[in-house]
């Protein structure tokens, strides 16, 4: 019979033999053995107490990093991913902040730096959607929408690359979405600011480049998150029909692109966009 229609189990140990080294006998294993690479780096993740921001706090601090996270308001759900990481014995530490805020940016950099001497991978997560159509989109819903998820990039990255420059070290990463490419009605306010953030990674990247710092984008297609819970709950499996993945994502799908960026051995790729949908966007079907 074919090796190839052997049952897994059957093979393993074949395909195993074929891979010792005639020379020192040692197997090579298709195990993932890389070493945590972020050992030793302050890793900083705005909106880190839930969803998508709470996934990259954990594949982070469990790639080695210490992870401080920026959370608005709860901190019931703050404590608790400091508790469960601390239980793994990894280091976290949780900052009430609103993004909006400059004056809070500065203040939670400064603080980190203060806690944990720099800030070496910067995430800016934080994000909201408030849709409505155009003709009766209120001037706050737009503003709100704007500043929580663009301003507070600016004021993120301006003051990380402060130090950033300094250390001649950083790893910046936006958060976009595929509605920054792909329109949908009522999301104006959400496209404009995503379509922002990308067109501001890109200019920041050729900016700090020389510096050592690289900056990119993750743009998610649907992720499951409370964001996406009411959207997801309207249009059940339909939504699925139109990714050819026929799956939503996981926060998880995000944090793994966000910690490609993150690593040091990165160095070379700055101004990226990574779509992470699962084809949503190819425009299959
Ligand atoms: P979420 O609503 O679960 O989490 C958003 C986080 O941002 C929360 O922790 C919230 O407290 C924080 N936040 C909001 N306003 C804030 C403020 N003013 N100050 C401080 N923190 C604030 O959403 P999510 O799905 O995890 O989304 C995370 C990011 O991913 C967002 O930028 C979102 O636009 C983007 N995104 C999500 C999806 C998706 O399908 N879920 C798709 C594309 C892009």
């Amino acid at each position: 019979m074919p090796v190839w229609l052997l049952p897994a189990a059957v093979t393993l140990p074949l395909k195993f033999d074929l891979f010792v080294s005639k020379q020192d006998s040692v197997p090579f294993s298709t195990e993932r053995t890389r070493e945590m690479s972020l050992n030793g780096r302050v890793a900083l993740v705005t909106g880190g107490s839930r969803g998508i921001g709470r996934a990259i706090v954990e594949t982070l601090a469990a790639d080695g990093a210490k992870v401080a996270f920026v959370y608005h308001s709860n901190s019931a759900a703050a404590d608790e991913v400091v508790a469960s990481l601390k239980e793994k014995g990894l280091d976290a530490l949780g900052f009430q902040a609103d993004v909006r805020s400059k004056d809070a940016a500065d203040k939670v950099i400064a603080d980190v730096v203060d806690a944990w001497g720099s800030v070496d991978i910067l995430v800016n997560n934080a994000g909201i959607i408030k849709d409505g159509l155009l003709a009766t989109m209120e001037a706050a819903q737009w503003q709100d929408v704007i500043d929580t998820n663009l301003t507070s990039v600016f004021n993120f990255c301006q003051a990380a690359t402060r130090q950033m420059m300094s250390q001649r070290y950083g790893r910046i990463i936006n958060m976009s979405s595929v509605a920054a490419d792909v329109s949908n009605p009522g999301q104006a306010n959400y496209a404009a600011s995503k379509g922002g953030v990308e067109g501001f990674t890109r200019c920041i990247a050729t900016e700090l480049a020389r510096r050592g710092v690289t900056a990119n984008a993750v743009a998610p297609g649907f992720i499951q998150t409370d964001m996406t819970e009411a959207v997801v709950a309207a249009a059940g499996k339909e939504i699925k029909k139109k990714i050819p993945a026929r799956r939503l994502g996981n926060p998880e799908d995000i944090a793994n692109a966000v910690l490609f960026f993150a690593q040091e051995s990165s160095s070379y790729v700055t101004g990226q966009i990574l779509k992470v949908d699962g084809g949503l966007t190819l425009g299959g079907l």
